[in-house]
């Protein structure tokens, strides 16, 4: 039985004058309890309206919202207020803490609201809460004293303490510095898991939607496209890094966009990619900046060259802060990467038909050929062919990561390339990396 379905649904401001806003459109759905859901989409495209629909912040304009087999648009205001209070949590991006309470009294608050007069009662909940996201000597202090992922903690505790059973956030790791941001995603993880919240997120991060069971694209005040992320409950045991499978995740999750929509969509995430790569004993700060600078190289806003000075300039003098031959070395790790990248994604059909080549076939001769000269001294034609095929299958997507690793290892005899386990790590990794940042490459 569904928990949320909503029907037909549309939010339009200033109907009929000059300044209408289809905010939403013929949307529908249904959200059974205990899912995980991400609603995500660019700014402005209706998430929030959305959201606050869910809310009963926002009535429609036309169609309806049924929650718990209620239609909240019917209910007076009086029942609204106790529904709400009592089904609802909301947690904010900008937290909507009062500076003039108290932590432990912006947590109490909605039980205030709700009338429940046991004074003991509703402290010892707040405090259990307190006690839950590792806030507790907080308690008395005034919440802008605190950093913003303590306030956001406390924005969360503050939606948890009627029991809600439906959780809502919007955007709320938007303020936060990335660990923070961990941190409370893992915090709405066990609440949809271990407490069996039904949780519902916006977000417009890519990155942030693997922890989804289900997510919502949304463009234009519709809902274009769901997508059901099957891979979800197996994330823990996986192996591979959590970021190849966000990617596969968001490779899976856009048929319809076209590639240079994918692209706008993943520079941040390509540079993050590039940035870990790279990275080996750079701090925080540092690495903010080494993946905002490889987002301007990859968008062409830097040149080579560029790249190669802001790596080396002072942090002071807002560079990176790395010694010279650093820079240098991560400078050409980036290089190599953007260079081989941009061979995979170019059209080469002219010269590979010159050639006799088909164009993936001769896309894996010029990646065998650049790694043969660091790595493969001691291979054989035939082990060389086998590892072209290969690459060519995983070029086309004819084969996935694993069984492309498998082969790669397997001695020749059974049939695989049967490379040394060490230059088969290198190769996987500079090869899936290679496909990760391939789409839209733009140096110059
Ligand atoms: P998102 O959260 O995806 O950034 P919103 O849901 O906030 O988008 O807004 C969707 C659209 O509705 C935007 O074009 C926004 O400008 C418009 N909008 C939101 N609230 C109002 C309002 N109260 N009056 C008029 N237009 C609004
Ligand atoms: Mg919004």
């Amino acid at each position: 039985m569904p928990h949320i379905k909503i029907e037909n649904a549309c939010v339009i401001y200033n109907e009929g004058s000059d300044n209408q806003v289809n905010a939403l459109m013929d949307v529908n759905f249904e959200i059974k309890p205990q899912e995980y859901v991400i609603i995500f989409g660019p700014s402005g495209c209706g998430k929030s309206t959305l959201l606050n629909l869910i809310a009963g912040l926002e009535k429609p304009t036309r169609g309806k919202v049924i929650i718990n087999e209620q239609d909240i648009s019917q209910m007076d205001a009086n029942e609204f207020a106790r529904f709400h209070c009592t089904s609802i949590g909301m947690v904010f991006q900008a937290y909507n803490l009062l500076s003039s309470l108290s932590v432990i009294d912006n947590i109490l608050l909605p039980q205030i609201f709700l009338g429940n007069a046991n004074r003991k009662e509703r402290r010892e909940k707040a405090v259990k809460l307190l006690e839950k996201f590792g806030i507790t000597s907080q308690a008395n202090r005034i919440p802008t004293e605190l950093s913003g992922g303590q306030q956001q903690r406390i924005g969360i505790a503050r939606a948890l303490i009627n029991d809600q059973p439906i959780l809502l956030a919007d955007e709320p790791i938007g303020n936060l510095d990335s660990k923070s941001a961990q941190n409370v995603l893992k915090i709405f993880d066990d609440l949809n898991k271990i407490d069996k919240k039904t949780f519902i997120m916006v977000t417009h991060n890519p990155e942030n939607l693997e922890y989804a069971d289900r997510v919502f694209y949304m463009k234009d005040g519709r809902i274009e496209h769901e997508v059901v992320n099957k891979k979800k409950n197996k994330k823990n045991t996986e192996k591979g890094g959590a970021k190849e499978r966000e990617f596969e995740l968001l490779m899976r999750s856009f048929p319809g966009l076209s590639e240079a929509q994918l692209h706008m969509l993943m520079i941040p995430f390509k540079a993050k990619i590039l940035s870990e790569y790279l990275l080996t004993k750079t701090n925080v700060d540092q690495n903010q900046r080494l993946e905002e600078f490889i987002r301007n190289r990859i968008i062409g806003k830097f040149k080579r060259e560029e790249l190669r000075l802001m790596l080396d300039r002072s942090i002071e003098d807002g560079g990176v802060g790395l010694d010279e031959r650093t820079a240098t070395d991560f400078s050409h790790g980036v290089e190599k990467v953007l260079d081989n990248a941009e061979i995979i994604q170019s059209d080469l059909s002219g010269i590979s038909s010159k050639l006799g080549y088909k164009d993936s076939r001769l896309k894996a001769k010029l990646f065998v050929r650049y790694f043969k000269r660091a790595f493969l001294d001691n291979t054989t034609r035939e082990q060389i062919n086998r590892l072209e095929d290969l690459l060519e299958k995983r070029l086309l997507n004819e084969i996935g990561h694993e069984l492309f690793a498998e082969k790669l290892d397997l001695p020749f005899k059974e049939g695989g390339v049967g490379l040394d386990k060490r230059v088969v790590r290198k190769l996987i990794k500079e090869f899936e990396i290679t496909l990760l940042v391939k789409f839209g490459i733009k140096k110059e």
